[in-house]
């Protein structure tokens, strides 16, 4: 079930599998199977593993790939980038059907709550 990824330097991240994944239209539709999808680094095939989905790049990512990017990306912080990242959070955890939600809080952090 997807649920979020939590992680030390506050990207907003979504673990999902690949049917949650193909149910919402990542990768490519293959009949009769799970959608193709493939990490948006590495390129290996994901459908069959925890899928990551990072909102600050809207990219599906495998497991070393989407820890890789936590621990050596700059998170940033502008206003631009953090309401791309919370839009796209909202977008993909309303289709998943996810209670939380992002937004900022009044000192321009991002946080996770469930409206
Ligand atoms: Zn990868």
């Amino acid at each position: 079930m997807a649920k979020v990824y939590n992680n030390d330097r506050g990207f907003l991240v979504i673990q999902m599998n690949g049917h949650e994944a193909s149910n919402i239209g990542f990768g490519v539709p293959i009949t009769g199977l799970l959608n193709q999808i493939c990490c948006g680094t590495c390129n290996d095939s994901i459908e069959h593993k925890n899928i990551y989905y990072v909102a600050g790049i809207n990219e599906v990512l495998c497991e070393e790939c989407v820890d890789d990017f936590v621990s050596s990306m700059n998170h940033y912080l502008d206003n631009d980038s953090l309401r791309y990242e919370e839009t796209h959070f909202n977008i993909i955890a309303q289709r998943l059907g996810m209670e939380e939600r992002a937004r900022r809080t009044h000192d321009g952090k991002i946080e996770i709550f469930k409206p």
